[in-house]
Order: C-alpha cells, then sequence, then structure tokens
C-alpha cells in the first residue's frame, strides 16, 4: 500500500471528538469546538494612541514649529476616566494613552508636538495651557471604536488551535468558559523481550525502551493525552494482558510500537486479528515498511514499527493527521519546501524519509544528510530539522538535485 492510501485508509476512521467548556487559564493548545463571535466592539470606544491632548483638528490648522498655536488646557484625562467636559474651539484636554476621546475633541497631539515635553518627559501638574508644534487631520491618533473588530464578527473558527494570541482576543472579549473538543486520550504500549523501563538497571542484552517516552512526547504536543500501558513481552499472553488496559477506560486510539514485522515472536499482529480486525500491514515507506492499522476490540490500533527512528517517522506520517482529526482540527500537513541537495542520496525504491538539515545558504535552501540512515540511528533525527522526501520508484538523486524537504520543527 502506498503512503498516501495508508493515510487516507487511516484518517477516514476518526472523527473529531465531542465539547467541553474549560477556563481561559487552561486554555493554551486547546482546539476551539465552536466558532467565536464578538458581542462587543473592539475598541469599546474612541480613545487615544498617545500620551499628549485631545485637540479639535480645524483648531490646527496651518499650525507649525514656526507657527505654534496655544490652546486652553481644560481637563486632565487618565486612562480610565470619562471626561465630562466638552472640548470647545480653542481649548484641548490632556490625554493618556488608552483614554476615551472627549466629547468635542476629533484627534489628539502627541506630547511630543508640544511644549510640555521637556527633556524626555512631561510634568505631573497639568498646564492651563499648551503651546502646539503641528496639525492634525481629523481622526489622528485616535483608535475608533470596532475599527479592529465589529461586534458580531466571527473571529475565531471552529477547529482553530488557541495560542497566546487567541487567549489574549478571548480575554478581551470578556470570555472565561471557552468551548473546547475533548482532548484524544492515547493509550500507548511497547513490546520485546529485550526492553526495560528507564528506572530499571539493564541486564546483558537489554535496552530502554525509548518509543514509549518519545511518542507520549509526540501525542502531548500534537494535544493529546498519552495514557502508558508499559512494556509487554514477546507472547500474546502478554500483549493480550496490557491491551486489556484498554477497555476499562476511555481510549481513542492505540499506538503499539514493534512486534509487527515478519520476526519469529512478533506477536502484536496476531492478537489483533484475534480481537478485531487488521485493515492494512506494510506500506511501500522507508523508515517504517511493517506499519499496521486495524481495531483492537472497536479501538482503532496504529501498530508502529520497533526502530526508534521508524517509530517516530511513522507517527508523523500516519498518527498525527488523526490525532488533529480527533482534536477537532481540518488537517496537519507539515510545511514543504523544495531544497537543492548537498549530498548524493540513495534509496531502495520505496517512498522514503530521509534524515537532514535543511538551511539556508547564499540565497538558497539546502540540504545536507545527518548521518548514516539506519533506522535505529535516533541521534541522526536529533541532529535534523526535515526529512527529505525521496518519491516512490526513485533510487538515487545526484548531489545539485532539488527534492521536496518536509520541515520538523515548524509550529502549526
Ligand atoms: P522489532 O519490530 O520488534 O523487530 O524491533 C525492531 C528494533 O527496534 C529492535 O532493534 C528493537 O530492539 C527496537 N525496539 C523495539 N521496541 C523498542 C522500544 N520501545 N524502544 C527502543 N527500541 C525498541
Ligand atoms: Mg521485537
Amino acid at each position: 500500500m502506498s503512503v498516501d492510501e495508508a493515510q487516507k485508509k487511516i484518517i477516514s476512521v476518526f472523527e473529531p471528538l465531542g465539547m467541553e467548556t474549560i477556563s481561559i487559564e487552561k486554555a493554551i493548545g486547546r482546539v476551539l469546538a465552536q466558532s467565536v463571535f464578538s458581542e462587543i466592539n473592539l475598541p469599546l470606544f474612541p480613545n487615544s494612541s498617545m500620551d499628549g491632548f485631545a485637540v479639535r483638528s480645524l483648531d490646527l490648522e496651518g499650525v507649525s514649529k514656526e507657527y505654534p498655536k496655544q490652546l486652553e488646557v481644560v481637563d486632565d484625562i487618565p486612562a480610565g476616566k470619562v471626561s465630562k467636559i466638552v472640548i470647545k474651539s480653542g481649548q484641548a484636554s490632556r490625554i493618556m494613552t488608552g483614554a476615551p476621546l472627549p466629547r468635542g475633541a476629533d484627534s489628539v497631539i502627541p506630547v511630543e508636538d508640544t511644549d510640555q515635553f521637556q527633556h524626555g518627559r512631561q510634568s505631573q501638574i497639568l498646564p492651563s495651557r499648551v503651546n502646539v508644534f503641528r496639525s492634525v487631520q481629523s481622526g489622528d491618533y485616535v483608535r475608533q471604536k470596532g475599527e479592529d473588530i465589529q461586534s458580531g464578527e466571527c473571529v475565531l473558527p471552529q477547529g482553530k488551535r488557541i495560542r497566546p494570541q487567541e487567549v489574549g482576543l478571548l480575554a478581551m472579549l470578556g470570555m472565561s468558559d471557552i468551548p473546547v473538543v475533548k482532548r484524544p486520550r492515547v493509550a500507548i504500549i511497547s513490546t520485546g523481550d529485550e526492553l526495560v523501563p528507564i528506572n530499571k538497571a539493564l541486564g546483558p542484552g537489554q535496552i530502554y525502551d525509548s518509543n514509549i517516552y518519545s511518542l507520549s512526547a509526540q501525542v502531548s504536543r500534537d494535544g493529546g493525552e498519552p495514557f502508558n500501558l508499559g512494556i509487554a513481552s514477546d507472547r500474546e499472553s502478554a500483549v493480550i494482558d496490557v491491551l486489556e488496559k484498554t477497555t476499562s477506560s476511555r481510549v481513542d486510539l492505540i499506538l503499539s510500537t514493534a512486534g509487527v514485522s515478519v520476526g519469529a515472536f512478533d506477536v502484536v499482529k496476531s492478537v489483533v486479528e484475534r480481537f478485531g480486525r487488521i485493515e492494512f500491514w506494510r506500506v511501500n515507506m522507508r523508515p517504517g515498511k511493517p506499519v499496521t492499522f486495524g481495531h483492537y476490540q472497536n479501538i482503532p490500533f496504529v501498530g508502529l514499527p520497533g526502530n526508534p527512528v521508524s517509530a517516530y517517522v511513522s507517527y508523523e506520517i500516519f498518527v498525527r493527521p488523526a490525532v488533529y482529526r480527533l482534536s477537532g482540527m481540518e488537517t496537519f500537513e507539515h510545511l514543504r519546501i523544495p531544497v537543492r541537495l548537498l549530498d548524493p542520496v540513495e534509496s531502495d525504491g520505496r517512498e522514503s524519509y530521509l534524515r537532514a538539515i535543511v538551511k539556508r545558504q547564499a540565497g538558497n535552501w539546502t540540504a545536507q544528510l545527518t548521518g548514516h540512515q539506519g533506522s535505529g540511528n535516533l541521534w541522526s533525527l536529533v541532529q535534523a530539522n526535515a526529512l527529505l522526501v525521496l518519491p516512490s520508484g526513485v533510487k538515487s538523486l545526484p548531489s545539485g538535485a532539488i527534492i521536496e524537504a518536509l520541515l520538523l520543527n515548524e509550529a502549526d
């Protein structure tokens, strides 16, 4: 099966989860379950964008440094105060940034353009007169009511992931409770007789279980809640025991690593076959060929290969879009850009994802491989910021050729 077909098959079984309401303090990284419409105008009222003097622009026609104009100062308006005084011709009110524009005024003169700005500051005492050194157009240095957002406008669409700036906007709208999509719960199991949890001592021939940590981190990064099921040995009964834990609480997706190749002890696939069904097994890609997709009981199940790089890459290609879909987002696609190869590259004709460093050099995006491409060599993935995508059927490309790079570091 091609990578494309496998991606489509997996994504097709997922639907966005239901909604819950959370406090704005917890909203970062969550996905909006409903579009947000503003019930107010922003700004809420016309206000000054500078510290200065609220004036009538007609009073200052033709005014300049050489021909200043003196105005009578009739009020002092700090932010938060609504002035009761209407500005008449020949008058001004001192005003601070964010303070409501007083009636009668149509513009603001920054304090820097008056005689009240000396030695880089203005005095606290309200002057009775101010000399103005420039003219203004009506509306200058005024933030008009509703100029950013009009009441009734859709400001954030359903399916939008909340970043810090969205948090700020929700607060500006006065929203303390935010409707978000429930976080996908993703159960993760490692399989293999050689695996040891990282808090235990290693025996001969054993290695630490690293996949469970990297996959949990990928799930968390994508807004899911990882649920560590632990390690199962390469016996059917051990795999069944661990998978049984998924039936007692809500699980939206099960991920396993290893045990899905053609080794004599690869038992995961047969367990899933027995207690559910296998949709497909094996994808024409490198690394990641033995990716398995099916259902355990009725829970979607993705069996990822055991080699750490394969597990990581196949999560990115097949699982990340599913977690996004569950989270209520439309689609997930890595950013891809064309890059020029600094090394020749080779593969075996399967669609291949090669670890590389992409950087800009003399105006061009270039790519250099990060050492040997063994699928157990996680270090080469640590150094990489991109995967070069060698299409299916292409066995080699010379240095200087253009290839597509899938960027690993971008935020969505
Ligand atoms: P397998 O798919 O069981 O043949 O495993 C392929 C390779 O991945 C073997 O070298 C395993 O030791 C290694 N491997 C499997 N699971 C993990 C894991 N959870 N953490 C680190 N390496 C693993
Ligand atoms: Mg194994």
